[in-house]
């Protein structure tokens, strides 16, 4: 605010008076995403509202406006841009100066200039946004019924670009050219397409077509009749693929027991639940508890697939979410989508196009040949798809919305650091879930989701979408960050990067790195790392871990207490083994005299072999793993011996497991040379004993979590001690179990810690491209890997 400094302060109604009539200039900068979100067309929109003159354009950090008029109503103004921002816009920073009048006499959008907007951020794509959906039922309207209807705030963005600056060329909708009345409207300042890229109408944008699987079957069907004969087939028990923002879907009616099975039966997977597109919010209510935070989250541009309770005596088939206490649940987030589900009058599994493991399928010709033996028919269009882009998954935990898996409507927008990155860096995610990110200024651009690089697929899908990025966003990696584990995809890709330096980051650091880039904090934290598996730095799986992290560097200050592990890695898909080696663990060879209804029931067979590789220590790695303790209780409970998937034995324990519990087991810390070492064993004990006196599964495993929750909370009362930081940052893909997060959180609150956990980036390995990324710009700032 500027006054002049030759006056002495007039009064308070002298003020108002020369204020108004005190015409200013003023040079704002505004940085963000703040570009193809009709950004501009709301300036404008302000300036008019405001009786304000000057002009907009973009620019290499994001808008400029300048604008002239009243002092008053260019404060009014300043505030407004970031209070009324469009709904895709994200603000990072409003930075004003006065300048001398230039007497403007209109206000102005200026044409964007061609070169030196590189840097500008591609936005995540939205779901369709409230007034499109209005038009699209409207039989008035021009677009009724079209399933490609989109503006400004809404639509494909990502999935459609193939480079920068972001206009309609360089997306995939260049082979549409725009008709007379799409272009007026694209044209006109005041118009909510103005400057839409993807904007189109029947005359002019892409077609729908459904084509059967089968040869001979009857012809396919395009145009807008393709929605009906889709909606009639799945009532009908049909599968089809239906190509949507980011890649192909596999959809069935969620209703029918039979399609489940069919959909599961071809698709290969057992048991992993199914995620389920509903109508609206309604239709939401009518299967799930949803609150106020998770129905905002089901309603959000981002319209994620949101994991909520399920009410009893749901309409939807038991085989979609089988032995889960949870439904995965989005709403429509395409005008196919909306049109789709309103014929189709029921709710409908929508799960990734793709076979078990591979990633989901966006390439037409791809998805035509790996789906054909899956679907019965292919729901299509001819818009292509740049960037493939899975659903993201979130869950609201203690009432904040927690990212399952960041990805549509999510990436690329960049996670801002507190602390820039001195040069460019790439990190290259890890084995599961993998993402990469690419960081640059105070950017870290956390990428889509690629899935697990179990195959040569994944492994392109790694490479294409790390050189896509590298274009869009304009990075050259100095340093590229991986994950110490030589053999894992992730890691060959690093090493295939040309003209980089290389730098290994231990999986749990980075997890916790991750926990502190995302919460922007830079002061030293005590991070809990409660994982699956990492390779640790003296060669045992790591997984129970307790860091110290500072700057660039960690110590381990603690860790759960070793047991050798029968198989190694592979045990993650046999919780029965991880049972017998925490057996092992606490009681030796008087194992042979307990008796565990669980184990002896499932493993009497196996049993004998595994023992002798325990008693010889052969093919048996040491391991920390907290995912593998919840995995061998699970086991003892008798709740899972063979797991389908990743986590399965840790969720269902959790489901099991009686929250009004308050019993708990001992906990044994002792001090070593290598740091304070925690017992799984008490716990595996107490587990044991309760079994053999009887108690019932639901009891046990609320006490097994209270367990590990005083475990937590006596480890970090001894650091604490020791090393002066109440600062603790929980991570790890443990720690997307609610119950336990809820109740360390509470505890360590109490304690008086101040509590980090991961909400906008995964706590699983989704999460760890950003934390390598972020210790590698820390280590090219000068920082040490070592505390
Ligand atoms: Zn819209
Ligand atoms: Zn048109
Ligand atoms: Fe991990």
């Amino acid at each position: 605010m500027s006054e002049s400094k030759l006056f002495s302060p007039p009064g308070q109604a002298a003020l108002c008076h020369w204020r108004t009539h005190m015409l200013e200039r003023r040079l704002i900068a505004v940085q963000g995403t703040v570009q193809g979100v009709g950004f501009r067309p709301f300036v404008y929109h302000l300036a008019a509202a405001l009786e304000l003159r000057g002009v907009v354009r973009n620019d290499s950090a994001g808008v400029l406006v300048d604008v002239e008029g009243e002092a008053e109503a260019i404060d009014d103004f300043v505030r407004r841009l970031t209070t009324e921002p469009p709904p895709l816009a994200t603000i990072d920073s409003v930075a004003a100066e006065s300048a001398g009048l230039r007497s403007y006499r209109t206000f102005r959008i200026a044409p964007s200039g061609g070169g030196p907007e590189c840097t500008t951020l591609v936005s995540p794509d939205a779901a369709t946004c409230d007034s499109c959906v209005a038009e699209l039922f409207d039989p008035t309207n021009r677009r009724h019924r079209y399933p490609f209807i989109t503006c400004t705030h809404c639509g494909p963005r990502l999935t459609i670009t193939h480079a920068v600056p972001y206009d309609r060329p360089r997306t995939t909708m260049a082979r549409f050219p725009m008709c007379d009345g799409c272009r007026r409207e694209y044209e006109d300042p005041a118009d909510r397409r103005f400057h839409a890229q993807p904007i189109a109408c029947r005359q002019c944008g892409p077609t729908l077509r459904l084509q059967w699987a089968a040869a001979g079957r009857s012809a396919a069907v395009t145009g807008e009749g393709a929605i009906g004969a889709a909606a009639t087939a799945l009532r009908d028990g049909e599968i089809l693929a239906i190509k949507g923002l980011g890649g192909y879907h596999l959809a069935c009616d969620a209703t029918s027991s039979a399609a489940v099975s069919r959909l599961r039966a071809r698709k290969h997977r057992e048991a992993k639940p199914l995620a389920l597109m509903v109508a609206n919010l309604e239709a939401a209510r009518a299967l799930c508890e949803v609150n106020e935070a998770e129905a905002a989250l089901l309603r959000s541009p981002a319209a994620p697939v949101v994991l909520l309770a399920k009410r009893p005596g749901d309409a939807v088939a038991r085989e979609v979410a089988p032995g889960n206490r949870d439904l995965g649940v989005m709403l429509p987030y395409t005008p196919l989508h909306h049109l789709l589900m309103a014929e189709a009058g029921r709710p409908l599994v929508m799960t990734s196009g793709n076979r078990t493991d591979e990633p989901i399928a966006f390439a037409d010709e791809d998805a035509m040949s790996c789906l054909a033996d899956v679907a019965d028919g292919f729901l299509l269009h001819d818009r292509p798809i740049s960037t493939r882009c899975d659903d993201s998954v979130m869950r609201v935990v203690r009432g904040s919305a927690v990212m399952v898996r960041r990805s549509r409507g999510h990436a690329p927008r960049p996670i801002r650091l507190a602390v820039p990155f001195p040069v460019h860096v790439l990190g290259t995610g890890g084995h599961l879930k993998n993402t990469f990110c690419l960081g640059k200024g105070r950017h870290a651009f956390l990428s889509h989701h690629i899935g697990d690089l179990e195959n040569l697929d994944a492994f392109r899908a790694l490479q294409e979408g790390i050189t896509h990025y590298q274009r869009l966003f304009d990075i050259r990696p100095e340093i590229v960050a991986h994950d110490l584990h030589p053999d894992y995809l992730s890691t060959r890709v690093a090493e295939e990067v040309a003209g980089a330096d290389r730098l290994a980051v231990q999986h749990h650091h980075a997890h916790v790195a991750s926990c502190v880039a995302e919460h922007g904090v830079t002061e030293p934290v005590l991070g809990i790392v409660f994982d699956g598996a990492g390779l640790g730095a003296d060669g045992a799986i790591w997984g129970g871990e307790f860091l110290l992290v500072e700057g660039a560097g960690y110590q381990r200050l603690a860790h759960l207490g070793y047991v050798p592990l029968p198989g190694g890695d592979a045990a993650a898909r046999q919780p029965w083994k991880a049972a017998v080696a925490h057996l092992w663990a606490a009681y030796g060879s008087a194992i042979d005299s307990l008796t565990v209804p669980g184990l002896d029931a499932l493993e009497r067979d196996r049993l004998p072999i595994v023992r002798q590789m325990l008693a010889r220590g052969i093919n048996c790695p040491l391991t920390s793993s907290a995912g593998r303790l919840f995995d061998a209780v699970a086991a003892l409970l008798g709740l899972r011996a063979e797991a389908q998937f990743e986590a399965q034995a840790a969720m269902e324990l959790e489901m099991a497991a009686d929250p009004t519990t308050t019993r708990s087991y001992p906990v044994e810390l002792r001090e070593t040379a290598e740091g304070w070492i925690v017992e799984p064993a008490t716990l595996i004990r107490g587990v044991v004993e309760d079994l053999a006196a009887g108690l019932g599964a639901a009891d046990i495993a609320g006490a097994f979590h209270n367990g590990v929750r005083d475990m937590v909370v006596t480890v970090v009362a001894r650091l604490r001690r020791h090393s002066g930081i109440s600062r603790v940052a929980l991570t790890g893909g443990v720690f997307q179990n609610a119950l336990l997060t809820g109740r360390v959180v509470d505890s360590l609150e109490r304690e008086g810690c101040q509590v980090l956990f991961q909400q906008r980036v995964p706590c699983n390995d989704g999460g760890l491209s950003l934390g390598q990324a972020y210790v590698a710009g820390l280590v090219a700032a000068g920082g040490q890997l070592c505390v």
